[in-house]
């Protein structure tokens, strides 16, 4: 049993994650780049500090206890060398004000059963269970399918939210240990996700049509993120359109409006490529839906 992951957040009364009220656990790590990531702290699969200026109080703390000297102050202003950093979060630990946070904590899978334990009763009343995300939770497989594993012995629902991007193989492996799939679909071009999430869509569509071809299809919602001029152009939703028509027994689709992130990237220290774009217009949200509507799908927003 590989017995120690590394994750970065776990939400509680989640409504979103799946059916009833689940619990999120964030896997660290992920092998995509989309331009538009809304957890842009689950990339990297290592931990690494935010920064959240506007509670600094400037006490300079957090430069007095760091080991690898990777904090200064040029008068007032906060200096982190992120190459210098180790990420081992003592300087978070000594912030007074919350203003250093690490994300990535390591837990194995026994802390993390006690964790999900708790909400056993929850889980019972509403339908719901524990929904592994991230990142993305396939690039820990191993650590994923051990908890997956637990999860099962104690008849925890399972739903996994995923890009679909990993090996035919480990995306086999976990097929029966989950029971709800949430499924990103992004681009339907090849050329085009390269260029938007930095991988082949190949892998991706070749797992989603494994899945639907296991009889599997009515346990998979689909998630489209709907980014203007991105993912919401004309040419991309027919192509999503003729993929996912070619796929049995799949009927479920999200539609998730882009929001900017952009102040999450700051605290990372880290590159936010979106172009200034704003949210989808609800009538074009409205056209997306139908589209999907008409070729048989029960969409949400
Ligand atoms: S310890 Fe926290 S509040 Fe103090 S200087 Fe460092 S980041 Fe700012
Ligand atoms: S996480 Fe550790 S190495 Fe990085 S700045 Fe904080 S104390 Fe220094």
């Amino acid at each position: 049993m590989v017995n120690e992951g590394l994750i970065f957040d776990i939400k509680r009364f989640a409504i979103h994650d799946g059916p009833g009220i689940r619990t999120t656990v964030f896997l660290k790590g992920c092998p995509l780049r989309c331009w538009w990531c809304h957890n842009p702290e689950g990339i990297y699969p290592a931990s690494e500090l935010m920064f959240f200026e506007y509670k600094c109080i400037g006490c300079r703390t957090c430069a007095g206890v760091c080991p690898a000297g990777a904090i200064a102050f040029e008068n007032i202003e906060h200096h982190l060398d992120r190459k210098k950093c180790t990420g081992c979060g003592v300087c978070s630990e000594a912030c007074p004000t919350g203003a250093l946070k690490l994300a990535g904590k390591v837990i194995t899978v026994e802390g993390l059963m006690q964790e999900l334990e708790k909400d056993v009763l929850l889980y019972d009343n509403s339908g719901g269970g524990v929904t592994f995300s991230g990142g993305e939770p396939l690039l820990q497989h191993r650590f994923l399918m051990d908890a997956l594993r637990e999860c099962k012995k104690i008849d925890l629902s399972t739903a996994l939210d995923t890009s679909g991007y990993a090996s035919g193989d480990v995306f086999a492996a976990v097929l029966d240990y989950v029971d709800v799939f949430l499924f990103d679909l992004k681009l339907a071009g090849d050329r085009e996700h390269r260029k938007y999430t930095g991988v082949s869509n190949v892998p991706i569509r070749n797992n989603l049509r494994m899945l639907a071809d296991t009889g599997r299809g009515g346990d998979v919602i689909l998630r489209l993120p709907v980014v203007p001029g991105i993912t919401d152009t004309e040419q991309n939703i027919a192509g999503l359109l003729d993929f996912v028509a070619s796929l049995k027994g799949i009927r479920r689709i999200d539609l998730l409006p882009f929001h900017d992130v952009y102040e999450k990237y700051c605290r990372l220290g880290r590159e936010y490529k979106m172009p200034a774009c704003g949210v989808p217009a609800p009538e074009r949200l409205k056209d997306i839906k139908e589209s999907f509507e008409r070729a048989g799908f029960i969409v949400k927003i």
